[in-house]
């Protein structure tokens, strides 16, 4: 059978390496840290994974969250043309919804699952030159190691990146003690889109110790009026400028976050880092190939929470690229094609998506959300389309057939 290694356990890497092991391949994954390390790491992203992701992981028999703990299975997104002015309100169902959960749990708990399972792992920070050292003792090496490692090996794809420098500056949290938002009749989202100045989420989430609480992102547009967490150094600290902008700019969501604490010093964050696509395949000093999966060669701005959705798409992909091309050598050309495949019918569209969202909405895009606020069916599309942004294409782009849709479901 056949040898493969990956470098980085997350969710490209080790999906990829649990649907190779299923199939009887010899795996090895190298991480840096070890479950423990991992589970005990600093908060790194609060991340929803939509329908079709988290269906793959339950085929894969990797979910083991059953237990309590309610998930966003909608949206409520306000658009404020002003500070504290809400011109437009839209709540919609996400038909194929999925789950928010701390990733620190997850990897901690997949790695070692991993190795339950008959895989192999390794536990080394793995730089260029043991790169160089492992490769011929593999028949394909996959590195997956996330958006702060490695990047430099795969060059920037000029024609798919659009920015040359970070979009948003970003400052995430989880929260015990926040009230609940009673305006849905479901678990949901809520999104504020403040114009001009950035974007604000909450979302039920599931903590790594503390089971379920709340998580919040915020996008502050650099030097707009949400951002202002520099120089922010303790969770206190992050937590009263969370409640200020809230009170400045979404007095109505404020009082929900009246007498909440951020869990731990571990669990919030900020920074800021440059949306890139990048070529798939990695040179290595001495000529040998490696291929790029997940943040390494899409690094997407989490606006519209497709990182990780797209990881899994990814690692679902490989794994049935690999498994088709069987015993053949999986050269440069194989590398290329299967990444081309995959931003051919996916890619392009998670990107596309993102980068629109980090863009003031186009009138064509507010009349819809207008409308989406008094029809459902159009709410639950926008929604329920963040699982799969390919299904936006090529009507989002275009006003009249946005508008043909818009009429065809207030017909309806
Ligand atoms: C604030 C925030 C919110 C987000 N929200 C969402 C969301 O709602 N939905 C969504 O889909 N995405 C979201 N994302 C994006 C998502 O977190 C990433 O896209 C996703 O984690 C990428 O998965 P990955 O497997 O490529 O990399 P990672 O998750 O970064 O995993 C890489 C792994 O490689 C290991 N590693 C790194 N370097 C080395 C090395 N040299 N040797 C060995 N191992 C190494 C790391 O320890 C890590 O375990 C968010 C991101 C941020 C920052």
């Amino acid at each position: 059978m056949r040898n493969i290694g990956i470098i980085g356990a997350g969710q490209a890497g080790l999906q990829l390496g649990f649907g190779l092991l299923e199939k009887g391949y010899t795996v090895t994954v190298y991480s840096d840290r070890t479950p423990e390390q991992l589970f005990n790491a600093r908060l790194a992203a609060t991340t929803y994974l939509f329908g079709r992701a988290y269906q793959y992981e339950q085929e894969l028999g990797l979910d083991f969250w059953k237990g309590p703990g309610e998930y966003a299975r909608g949206g409520d997104l306000d658009v404020c043309a002003a500070p504290g002015q809400r011109a437009l309100r839209v709540q919609g169902r996400i038909l194929h919804p999925g789950k928010a959960l701390d990733l620190r749990a997850k990897y901690s708990r997949w790695l070692a699952e991993f190795e339950r399972r008959g895989g192999t792992v390794v536990v080394r920070d793995v730089d260029v030159d043991a790169l160089e050292a492992l490769v011929p003792g593999h028949d394909l090496v996959v590195v997956t190691t996330g958006r702060n490692s490695f990047t430099r090996l795969f060059e920037r794809d000029a024609e798919r990146s659009v920015h040359t420098q970070p979009q948003r500056h970003l400052t995430a949290m989880i929260v015990s003690g926040m009230k609940p938002l009673h305006e849905t009749p479901y678990p949901a989202l809520k999104f504020i889109l403040a114009a001009g100045h950035g974007e604000y989420f909450s979302m039920p989430y599931f903590d790594r110790i503390r089971g379920p609480l709340n998580c919040i992102l915020l996008e502050a547009i650099p030097g707009q009026g949400l951002d202002r967490f520099g120089g922010v150094n303790t969770a206190r600290e992050a937590l009263e400028r969370m409640q200020q902008v809230l009170r400045d700019f979404s007095p109505w969501v404020a009082e929900r976050l009246e007498g909440a604490a951020i869990v731990d010093e571990s669990s919030w964050l900020t920074g800021a880092f440059t949306p890139t696509v990048r070529k798939p395949v990695g040179r290595l000093p001495s000529g040998r190939a490696v291929m790029g999966m997940g943040d390494v060669v899409m690094l997407n701005d989490p606006i519209a929470g497709q990182g990780l959705n797209s990881a899994s798409k990814q690692a679902h992909a490989m794994t049935r690229a690999i498994l088709e091309h069987g015993d053949q050598p999986f050269t440069p050309d194989w590398m290329e094609q299967t990444f081309e495949h995959f931003w051919r019918t996916e890619g392009q569209f998670i990107t596309a998506f993102t980068n629109m969202l980090l863009q003031p909405p186009p009138p064509h895009v507010l009349r819809y959300l207008g409308a989406a606020s008094a029809v459902s069916t159009l709410a639950d599309t926008f929604f329920d389309n963040f699982g799969e942004p390919q299904r936006f294409w090529p009507w989002i782009a275009s006003p009249t057939e946005t508008e043909a849709r818009i009429q065809q479901a207030s017909a309806a």
